[in-house]
C-alpha cells in the first residue's frame, strides 16, 4: 500500500493512518510532497512503518533504493491522504515535479484513493469541484470529505479529512474482490435483551463488530447486503440496509421477512438461549431472601433454518458460529452437524482466547465437508476469509 501525503493541516492524521494500516497487516511505504514535510517528517513515517519514506525525486540514494516508477508498479492501491486542493489540482493536468506526483502519474487513476482536505470554501470553489469531478471520471475513488469543523476552529463546513480509521476501511474495500456483486446476502449482529421488566434485561457483551465486519466485507464485494443488528454502541456500517431489533424474538421475525431470495445466511448475532418466562409490565420492586427467575429457551433461529432447508437443493448458505470456552473445534463440529449448516466458524472466547468486544479475531472456520481454516486478524481479514468460504459454496 502506498501513502501519498500532501502538505496540509491534516497530513497529521496520514500518522494514523499509516499506523492503522501496518496494524492491519499491510506493507506500507510512504511518499510525501515537499508541503507534507512542513508538517510532518519522513521519519515518523519511517518508525510507523520501518520503511525509509520517499521525500525527494532527485534524491540519488532515494532514486536507487525505491525508484518512484518502481514504487507506482508496487502500490497495489495509492492511498492520498490528505489530497489537498493543490495536489487534486496538479493530479489533474499530470504534473510531475515532486515525487508524490511523479508517482501517481505512473499510477493508473483507478488505483488511486483520496481522501480530500481543505478548507470548506476552497472545497466549494469551482476549480476544486471541477478537479474532483474530472479525478473521479477517471477511476479515482474517494473517501469523504466529512463535514465539521476545521483546523481553523472558527471555520465548519464539507472538507474535513475523513478519521483514519475510515480512510483504512475504504482502502480495504477499494482492494475487495467484487466476487459478490449482486447476490442477496443476510447477516445479523450483536447481541439481543430479554426483558426482565422495563428496566432490566437479560443479556450478553456482543459488541456486533464481527457481524458489522462481516457486513461491511460483503458490501465492499458488491452483495446487496440486509444487516439486522441488536442493540449495539457501535455504529453499522454505511450503504448497507439495516433493520434493529432488540429481542430473540424480534430478531426471529425480522430474519423470516429478510430471507426471500437471501443466497447466504450468516448469523453473527450472539442471540440469547433463554428469556425470562415473564416480563413484569413494571420495574419489579427488591425483596428480601432468595428469589427465583423462572427462564424458558427462545427459538434457535439458525437451527430453524438448518431444518427448514434441509431436503431443498436451492438453499441458501447457511453459518454459524460457535462462541466457546473449551474444546473449541468439537463443539463447534458437533452444532455444525446439529443445526445443518454449511460453514461454522469457531470462536475462542475463554480468558486465553480472543473474542468478543476486541477488533482483532482469531477464528477457525469448519464446513460441513470436513474443511477446516484458521484466520486471524482484524474483524475485516476475518469476515473476507469467511466470505471467500461462502463464495466457494455459492458455485
Ligand atoms: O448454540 P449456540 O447458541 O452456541 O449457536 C450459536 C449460533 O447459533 C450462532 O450463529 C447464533 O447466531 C445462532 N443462534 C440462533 N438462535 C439462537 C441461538 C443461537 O440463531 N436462539
Amino acid at each position: 500500500m502506498l501513502l501519498c501525503v500532501g502538505g496540509g493541516i491534516a497530513a497529521y492524521k496520514a500518522c494514523e493512518v499509516a499506523r492503522l494500516l501496518v496494524k492491519a497487516g499491510a506493507e506500507v511505504r510512504v511518499a510525501l510532497t515537499p508541503a507534507a514535510q512542513r508538517f510532518v517528517t519522513a521519519l515518523t513515517f519511517q518508525a510507523l512503518t520501518g520503511k525509509p519514506a520517499s521525500t525527494d525525486l532527485f534524491d540519488a540514494h532515494q532514486e536507487l533504493a525505491a525508484g518512484h516508477i518502481a514504487l507506482a508498479d508496487w502500490a497495489e492501491l495509492a492511498i492520498v491522504a490528505p489530497a489537498t486542493a493543490d495536489l487534486m489540482a496538479r493530479l489533474r493536468w499530470g504534473g510531475a515535479e515532486d515525487v508524490v506526483t511523479a508517482t501517481l502519474l505512473a499510477v493508473e487513476p483507478a488505483r488511486w484513493l483520496l481522501a480530500p482536505a481543505m478548507n470548506e470554501r476552497m472545497w466549494a470553489s469551482p476549480a476544486t469541484a471541477e478537479n474532483v469531478r474530472v479525478l473521479g471520471e477517471r477511476g479515482a475513488k474517494m473517501v469523504g470529505p466529512a463535514i465539521g469543523e476545521m483546523a481553523e476552529r472558527s471555520h465548519s463546513g464539507p472538507g474535513r479529512m475523513s478519521e483514519a480509521a475510515e480512510i483504512v476501511d475504504a482502502a480495504a474495500g477499494a482492494l475487495a474482490p467484487r466476487d459478490l456483486a449482486g447476490v442477496p446476502v443476510l447477516v445479523t449482529a450483536g447481541p439481543t435483551r430479554e426483558a426482565l421488566d422495563p428496566v432490566r434485561f437479560l443479556s450478553n457483551p456482543s459488541s456486533g463488530r464481527m457481524g458489522f465486519a462481516l457486513a461491511e466485507a460483503a458490501r465492499d464485494r458488491g452483495a446487496d447486503v440486509t444487516l439486522i443488528a441488536g442493540p449495539t454502541e457501535v455504529a453499522p456500517p454505511a450503504g448497507v440496509r439495516t433493520v434493529r431489533v432488540v429481542s430473540a424474538q424480534e430478531l426471529h421475525e425480522a430474519v423470516n421477512r429478510s430471507l426471500d431470495g437471501a443466497r447466504a445466511v450468516v448469523m453473527a448475532a450472539a442471540v440469547s438461549d433463554q428469556r425470562p418466562a415473564q416480563a413484569a409490565r413494571q420495574k419489579v420492586k427488591k425483596s428480601d431472601g432468595e428469589e427465583t427467575l423462572r427462564l424458558v429457551r427462545t427459538p434457535d433461529i439458525l437451527a430453524g433454518l438448518g431444518a427448514r432447508y434441509a431436503a431443498d437443493p436451492k438453499r441458501p448458505v447457511l453459518v454459524g458460529f460457535a462462541a466457546e470456552t473449551e474444546r473449541v473445534e468439537e463443539h463447534a463440529r458437533e452444532k455444525l452437524l446439529r443445526k445443518n449448516l454449511d460453514l461454522i466458524v469457531a470462536n475462542d472466547v475463554s480468558a486465553g482466547g480472543a473474542g468478543f468486544a476486541a477488533a482483532t479475531n482469531r477464528v477457525v472456520v469448519l464446513d460441513r465437508d470436513g474443511g477446516r481454516a484458521e484466520v486471524s486478524g482484524t474483524k475485516l481479514t476475518v469476515a473476507h476469509a469467511i466470505w471467500d468460504r461462502v463464495r466457494e459454496r455459492l458455485r
